[in-house]
């Protein structure tokens, strides 16, 4: 068995739009990144490669490569989970934490755990999506960022 972590935060600007968990959310900002700036799927690409001791998604698909340039991130965890099925691992469970002063998050809930699970191609029994705010605090609390952190663990293919 294997364990990874992952951590992504990207600025809110306005004029994008908000993708969190693959899930398109109605809201005034969206999160700025070369790709789509969907941090949930960034912390759980990054978990996964991380069990695989394979680096981070930055090594794999660098933001100085244009091909990579509003990627939308499915594709790129698509990739990751990939490499996972060559090194022959299949995901055990994957726990994740979106902090995120506005908008609420909790009503799209279901509609995420739905498009992680789809995505990686496993049981939606395995995904969780948790979040919680900032309370008021730093660039999160001031609405100006989101943030997700994620856990993965990698059970032998049998
Ligand atoms: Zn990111």
């Amino acid at each position: 068995m294997r364990v990874g972590i992952g951590y992504d935060i990207h600025r809110l600007v306005e004029e994008r739009k908000l993708f969190l968990g693959g899930v398109e959310i109605p809201y005034i900002k969206g999160l700025i990144s070369h790709t789509d700036g969907d941090v949930v799927l960034h912390a759980i690409a990054d978990a996964i490669l991380g069990a695989l001791a394979l680096g981070d998604i930055g090594q794999h698909f660098p933001d100085s490569d244009p091909g990579y340039k509003n990627m939308p991130s499915g594709d790129i965890l698509q990739r990751v989970v990939r490499l996972l099925a060559e090194k022959e691992f299949v995901i055990g469970n994957i726990d994740t934490a979106i902090i995120a002063e506005e908008p609420k998050i909790y009503p799209f809930r279901d509609k995420m755990i739905e498009s992680i699970a789809s995505i990686l191609g496993v049981d939606r029994s395995k995904i969780n999506v948790k979040a919680t705010t900032n309370e008021g605090v730093g660039s999160i609390g001031k609405g100006d960022a989101i943030a997700s952190y994620a856990i993965v663990i990698l059970e032998p293919k049998t």
